[in-house]
């Protein structure tokens, strides 16, 4: 009870606050919903349900309603319902579907930014955009289950408003749209096109956001500027899990002056977990429910730099933190950089990556309802998500390895009574298609028979590998599976000692 009346005091909060910030916006946001004529569809509902519920929160918004037949839909190209406009005077602002789920953060965002007028893009991603002399088509495929979406979609909008006379954004919201989806062969989400050429994959930082719509083409790398912003901490914390969250809460709160850095979605594997029953204290609990919450959590405490990779770890008294944004100045670096999901390394599967092959069964699964699929692995992740994807009306049917689940006997029983069909003792040793996932050629590791199935989706859940990138750049030692060594002392263990102890 207590618990609850916390939950409601901090929701009541956070709207009157969210009110004042809207007060405070000096433009007004204009919203143009185009729907069909004759009748609407779930989408088309929920988009106006969402517009007049923030519409409660602030007079700026001014909403406006039209059929696809209105002038205005042909003054602004508009052939398909739902699509919102925002503040189509000023901006290319254009959303196919509703900003449902996990999208309705990237529609606050948005408003504000269009209230505000400003992009609040970093110094070092418009400096990358002011190149762009040409006009850019952005195209960004999303879903409202996906937590990832926000972070490029919001990217995009930045863009849009940051150079309006010539980025133009669209937000395609694959559920409500499959056939644009389909001729995209865009299957994962997010997918972002510009001119329409895949330019990147995933949720990205705006320098690399920006970089790669600047040269039409996808990019891993950005190296900032020599004037990057410098900060001085006892602490940098790199990594934005559910580890790097709890040391910062745990670092300030022991008086270190410490900072997160992430350069993705924050919480880690957790966030697209679909469900978590074993976390104490919740019986049930979605991932990405609890990530906000631990999330909110550490913000009490400590600054949190999101979207920001750290580049290198470099040595001497203080440590020198390179990032795409800004250099720290450190007593102590704490990598809680996690793990990353493991690739089948097959034929098809890279080329295939996006177009039916997927590493994410919370973002893309809603894609596949109908659909056969497989989900390869024995692990926890791979009977979770397959019995999510059963939920979600997906044809799903779970491929592993062994003849025996390596995941926990509870949920080898929920899978069993679930009816969900597995084949044991087979492996992939082929993703077919060629545009998008079409069939997978399985052998059975005992009898050494092949088969081909007909399919449109490969989910891979394998386990992961651990992200070690900067701890051997660092110089830690790694144990043979490729984990930091626990037991050798390494620069950045005694540093954090140090730091720890010349404060406590
Ligand atoms: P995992 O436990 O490492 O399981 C990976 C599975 O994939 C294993 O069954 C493994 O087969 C199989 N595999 C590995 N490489 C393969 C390959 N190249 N080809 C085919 N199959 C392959 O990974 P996870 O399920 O992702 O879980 C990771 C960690 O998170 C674990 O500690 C897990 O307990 C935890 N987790 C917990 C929960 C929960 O508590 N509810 C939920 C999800 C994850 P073998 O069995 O033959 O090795």
């Amino acid at each position: 009870m207590a618990d609850a009346n916390a939950t409601e005091i901090g929701a009541a909060e956070f709207l009157k606050q969210l009110k004042k910030t809207f007060e405070n916006l000096p433009n007004d946001i204009p919203i143009f919903l185009f729907t069909k004529p004759g009748g609407d569809d779930i989408f088309t509902q929920s988009s106006r349900q969402v517009i007049r519920a923030f519409r409660e929160i602030t007079d700026k918004i001014i909403f406006r309603e039209y059929d696809l037949n209105h002038n205005y839909a042909k003054k602004w190209n508009v052939d398909r319902a739902p699509t919102m406009l925002i503040d189509p005077e000023r901006y290319h602002i254009r959303w196919l579907g509703a900003p449902m789920g996990e999208e309705g953060r990237t529609l606050l965002e948005t408003l504000l930014l269009v209230g505000m007028g400003n992009s609040r893009l970093n110094e070092q991603a418009i400096k990358v955009l002011k190149k762009i002399d040409s006009p850019r088509q952005v195209r960004v495929f999303v879903s409202p289950s996906c937590p990832y979406c926000p972070q490029e979609a919001v990217n995009a909008i930045k863009a849009a408003i940051e150079m309006p006379e010539f980025v133009s954004v669209e937000l395609v919201d694959i559920q409500c749209n499959p056939d644009i989806a389909e001729k995209y062969s865009a299957q994962s989400v997010p997918q972002t096109y510009a001119n329409d050429i895949l330019i990147g994959q995933g949720a990205r930082s705006e320098e690399i956001f920006s970089l790669s719509l600047q040269k039409l083409e996808p990019v891993t790398l950005f190296i900032p500027d020599n004037d990057a912003e410098l900060v001085e901490t006892d602490l940098v914390i790199v990594g934005g899990g559910p580890a790097g969250l709890s040391a910062g809460i745990y670092a300030q709160r022991s008086g270190l002056n410490a900072a997160v850095v992430e350069k993705g979605a924050l919480g880690g594997q957790v966030a697209t977990t679909p469900v978590v029953e074993n976390y104490p204290g919740f019986t049930q609990v979605g991932g990405k429910a609890l990530v906000d919450i631990m999330v909110s959590h550490a913000l009490e405490y400590v600054p949190i730099f999101q979207g920001e990779e750290v580049l290198s770890v470099g040595k001497g008294n203080p440590l020198t933190v390179k990032t795409s944004r800004r250099m720290f100045h450190t007593k102590a670096v704490l990598l809680a950089t996690g793990a990353q999901h493991k690739f089948l390394n097959v034929p098809g599967e890279k080329r295939l990556s996006g177009s039916g092959v997927s590493y994410c069964a919370t973002c893309d699964g809603p894609l596949f309802s109908g659909k056969n699929v497989i989900i390869v692995g024995g692990g926890n992740s791979a009977v979770t998500e397959a019995l999510h994807l059963r939920n979600m009306g997906v044809l799903v049917t779970l491929v592993h390895r062994r003849d025996a689940l390596r995941a926990q006997e509870y949920l080898g029983k929920i899978l069993e009574n679930s009816n969900i069909p597995t084949l044991w003792n087979t492996e992939v040793k082929e993703i077919r298609g060629k545009k998008r996932v079409e069939s997978v050629l399985l052998e059975n590791n005992k009898t050494h028979e092949t088969t081909e199935m007909n399919l449109q989706g490969v989910f891979v859940s394998i386990g992961y590998e651990p992200s070690v990138a900067l701890a051997e750049k660092a110089g830690v030692t790694l144990t043979e599976q490729g984990y930091t060594e626990r037991t050798s002392p390494v620069f950045i263990r005694r540093a954090m000692w140090k730091a720890a102890t010349s404060r406590l």
